[in-house]
């Protein structure tokens, strides 16, 4: 899961951003409202927390402004006073959910998992592809065929569920690499190749038919070796 804060008091979203790495998130954060739209807009995260109250752009004008861009990223807004008016406004401009401060770490970190897997009616513990199938709750992969597994490190995993998400279509680098580091990833070009190579290798220990292919010149796709 990856997480956008958009907090201009710096220590509060520090401790929020501690918090959430516990949870094992990614988490990123934005002082003021442009810079966290812009973020926002790239649509890699899964869940948004926003406040009310910021400098450039307040929370409002960029929760508006996503919606109006069918950008349904759930969102979390924060808000300074306990007054309905301001719980009414985000909420009538799509908020999915919002707490007033002073607030419970635990009771965000409880609300974050709800509006994240609210997404979509039916929560799956599974992706499948071809012979392949990718638990989602263990983090193994499993050959269906002949019912071999092994456990994928943390970016293996995101790196294959990004493909099993999104499964006939060929991923840009920079899109992977936005996805596994964030938006600010450009030093981390490279090591999208190191994850694919670490993660074909397990692909191949299973002895599943799937892999992943270099498309020339575009990026890489899911595919079935002997089709
Ligand atoms: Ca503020």
């Amino acid at each position: 899961m990856r997480l956008l804060v958009i907090e201009d008091e710096n220590a509060l979203s520090d401790v929020i951003k501690a918090a959430f790495i516990d949870e094992k998130f990614e988490v990123d954060l934005a002082e003021d409202g442009e810079t966290g739209y812009l973020l926002g807009s790239s649509g890699i995260y899964d869940a948004v927390i926003l406040d009310g109250m910021l400098p450039k752009m307040d929370g409002y004008d960029v929760l508006n402004r996503w919606r109006r861009e069918e950008m349904h990223t759930p969102v979390l807004m924060l808000t300074a006073r306990s007054e309905l008016e301001d719980k009414l406004k985000g909420l009538g401009l799509g908020a999915d959910d919002y707490l007033t401060k002073p607030f419970d770490m635990e009771e965000l970190v409880a609300r974050i998992r709800v509006i994240t897997r609210r997404q979509g009616a039916v929560r799956i513990d599974s992706l499948e592809f071809g012979d392949l199938r990718l638990n989602l709750d263990s983090g193994m992969i499993q050959n269906k065929e002949n019912d071999d597994e092994v456990r994928l490190g943390k970016k293996e995993f995101q790196l294959l569920e990004l493909f099993m998400r999104n499964q006939g279509q060929t991923l840009r680098r920079e899109q992977i690499a936005e996805k596994l580091w964030g938006y600010d990833c450009e030093s981390e070009y490279n090591n999208v190749e190191v994850y694919i190579s670490f993660t074909r290798r397990k692909l191949k220990y299973i002895g599943s038919t799937v892999s992943i292919k270099a498309v020339r010149g575009i990026g890489y796709r899911l595919e079935r070796i002997n089709d």
